[in-house]
């Protein structure tokens, strides 16, 4: 059934080897299979699907511009579609927020986004290392590579990874130990061996490993520390910002003014490729062509980031997100609950990026496969792949988030049953 995918693409695929199926549609947060099988998507295309899959909206003003012969590539070529975006993300976004920011359009991947703002905090500060956390994903070309946390994904370089200070994040050693503290000693010391940075580059919310939440203490900390050392504070929100934590960016609840903010993801709204570097005024030091690429401007993203916009002057889209992310994290603290005496899971995240830390990477696996089987996609992330990721659309209807909600109980119920009778050995488990 898979042959041609076997046979023919390369071994690097991932996603496909979880979910095994060949999908033909989509509608908001269903997909269908080629045999018309139905999922509940829990994933959201790694959070690039924040709206929906082929969000109605959208769509019609994406289909009414290719339809008129709109500009599709246009390099960094002023154009029409690219000027509304920039207009409306500055009125509706921006000034509210009251954050002054100028826009970066970089290559369309979240990696190159991240690429420039570490080469713009190189060339601002003259500093060469860059401050970056445990458990951090900034992206898989090289710099990005260097600032993320991954062993598995770090190795993939073939070279040395050079120029990142590695700290440890918010919690990282458990609540006992404030490593903000910890950080500000080892900079501040003249003979710890570590040196002020360009920057620190920070995820609010870590994603990728394993949903682990910053608190608005540290954040606030690390903002003033950065500020006291002249390193800027990037915070890469390309997983965690464009609604996933409840707001547009995952930073504003902290009260922090980041000097770079990264977006990608779910910025263009329907899953085009499209990022974007935020860049306090005075840093905007760049010269002409200096982070250049063909494909920064994807004007059929331009289209689609704009229609998305709309749902954030629309009061009742920021209410209805409140009431999903409330009856998702309800209903995770119930399960924490509920399987108390049995085995100790945690729940962890914010809005609608939430974590549940299973008892192994086996267990955890596991509840992967039994949710798919019965038609959800649940994804794993964390250092191990330890702990499922609940991420649906900010879109979803409650009778889905529901209906899947309860797939992945069961899900839990059968793999814990299983673990706990050992009827099944996993490669996880054997190498445990
Ligand atoms: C996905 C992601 C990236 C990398 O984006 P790509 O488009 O995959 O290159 C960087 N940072 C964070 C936080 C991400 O989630």
């Amino acid at each position: 059934m898979f042959e041609t995918f076997e046979n023919l693409e390369s071994c690097v695929r991932t996603y496909c080897r979880d979910f095994p199926a060949v999908f033909k549609r989509a509608k908001g947060a269903l997909l269908w299979d080629e045999r018309g099988r139905k999922y509940i998507d829990f994933f959201a295309g790694a959070g690039a699907l924040n709206y929906g899959h082929n969000n109605d909206a959208l769509k019609e003003g994406l289909l009414k511009y290719i339809h008129e012969d709109g500009i599709a590539h246009g390099l960094d070529l002023h154009t029409e579609a690219k000027q509304q975006f920039i207009e409306e993300f500055n009125s509706i976004i921006l000034i509210p927020r009251k954050l002054k920011f100028r826009l970066m359009f970089t290559g369309p991947t979240g990696s190159n986004v991240v690429e420039a703002a570490l080469k713009l905090a190189r060339k601002v500060t003259g500093r060469t290392n860059v401050a970056a956390f445990t458990n951090g994903y900034h992206g898989m070309s090289l710099g990005a590579l260097a600032a993320t946390g991954a062993n598995s994904k770090r190795r993939g370089a073939g070279i040395p990874l050079s120029n990142i200070d590695r700290y440890p994040f918010d919690n990282y050693f458990g609540p006992d130990t404030d490593t903000l503290s910890y950080i500000e000693r080892l900079i501040t010391d003249a003979s710890s061996g570590f040196d002020a940075p360009a920057a620190f580059i920070v995820e609010t919310v870590q994603g990728e490993g394993g949903i682990n939440v910053a608190s608005r203490e540290w954040l606030q900390r690390l903002a003033r520390l950065a500020r006291k050392l002249g390193s800027l504070l990037i915070v890469d929100d390309i997983q965690a910002g464009c609604g996933r934590t409840g707001r547009f960016f995952s930073f504003e609840d902290a009260g922090i003014q980041p000097d770079l903010v990264c977006l990608s993801k779910s910025l263009s709204g329907f899953g085009l490729p499209m990022s974007m570097l935020l860049i306090r005024p005075e840093l905007d030091i760049w010269e002409p062509g200096e982070h250049n690429g063909t494909f920064r401007g994807n004007n059929l993203a331009f289209v689609t980031a704009r229609l998305a916009l709309d749902y954030w002057k629309a009061p009742s889209f920021l209410q209805n997100l409140k009431q999903t992310s409330d009856r998702l994290n309800a209903d995770l603290q119930d399960a924490v609950e509920h399987y108390r005496d049995i085995v100790p899971i945690k729940t962890r995240g914010r809005g609608l990026l939430h974590g549940l830390v299973m008892p192994s990477t086996a267990v955890a696996s596991r509840v992967s496969t039994l949710a798919f089987s019965k038609g959800v996609i649940l994804e794993t992330c964390g250092p191990t792949g330890e702990v499922l990721k609940l991420m649906p659309p900010l879109t979803i209807s409650s009778d889905h988030l529901n209906e899947a909600l309860e797939v992945i109980r069961e899900s839990i119920d059968r793999a814990l049953y299983d673990a706990a009778n050992s009827d099944f050995v996993s490669n996880s488990d054997l190498n445990q």
